[in-house]
């Protein structure tokens, strides 16, 4: 049974006294849900984060991880890192980190790799830019960056891996992808997966839609058959609207 997921994505937002009155407020409003709910803090405070909200029903993950062990990689973190301070969960192929980090499908197979290598679970976005819509090329775009990044994998491996679809013209531009347009594109990657692994592991992997959610059309969105969860941005940096969207379910 594939799970259902609403993932904050804080981005580089909020220092120690932000991040730790947003998980107050947080803590306040978390109840009994359907979805499994996370947050994702910036690294320096990930630490702080996981502590504050032991046994609350939140999971903290990471953003962003290096896809080596350790060494000269100034400025980096490795999942063995993460692991260490009790993170298992980390956001791989964010649009963000494709354009402005230049992270490449060949980057993002080799931290895929490195984070399942340490027993890690793997949000992995991809979703098409707006020029490819328009010219109706978003499943190649698409198809391609999943196949790209993950199908070298073995079938197993996909216990750990929800996927993303976040379409590239929908993120922060308050501009939202209709639920149709979501869950004919979820439907689509679920078919590649079954294509190449077979019904049973498309059928377990979650799928999550984001771009501009918000509590007033997280339900519709989150209907669709084939939409899991979200992955939630600019929404995420308020208790309210975040669990008015994990509510939606
Ligand atoms: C995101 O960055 O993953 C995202 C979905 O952002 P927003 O909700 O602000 O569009």
């Amino acid at each position: 049974m594939r799970k259902q997921i609403v993932a904050g994505n804080w981005k580089m937002n909020n220092d120690l006294a932000q991040t730790e009155t947003l998980i107050s407020s947080l803590k306040a409003q978390v109840k009994t849900s359907n979805a499994e709910v996370m947050i994702a803090p910036t690294a320096t405070n990930l630490w702080h984060a996981y502590n504050s909200t032991k046994n609350a029903g939140i999971e903290v993950i990471a953003q962003n991880m290096h896809f080596a062990e350790n060494g000269a990689y100034t400025g980096e973190i490795s999942a063995a890192m993460l692991k260490s301070i009790g993170i298992n969960t980390v956001i791989l192929g964010h649009s963000e980190r494709r354009e402005y980090f230049n992270e490449t499908d060949e980057t993002l197979a080799k931290k895929v790799d490195a984070a399942l290598a340490k027993g890690m679970r793997i949000i992995f976005c991809f979703g098409e830019e707006l020029a490819d819509r328009k010219s109706g090329n978003e499943e190649n775009v698409v198809g391609d960056q999943i196949k790209k990044a993950l199908f070298h994998l073995s079938a197993a491996d996909f216990q750990n891996i929800v996927l993303a679809y976040e379409p590239v013209w929908a993120i922060g531009t308050g501009e939202t992808a209709t639920a149709e347009q979501a869950q004919d594109m979820h439907a689509f990657i679920r078919k590649t997966l079954a294509d190449k692994y077979g019904n049973d592991i498309a059928e377990d992997v979650s799928i999550l839609y984001g771009g501009s959610v918000k509590p007033a059309n997280a339900e519709e969105i989150f209907s669709k058959p084939d939409v899991d969860g979200g992955l939630i941005g600019g929404a995420a940096l308020n208790a309210e609207d975040f669990f008015g969207i994990v509510n939606a379910f």
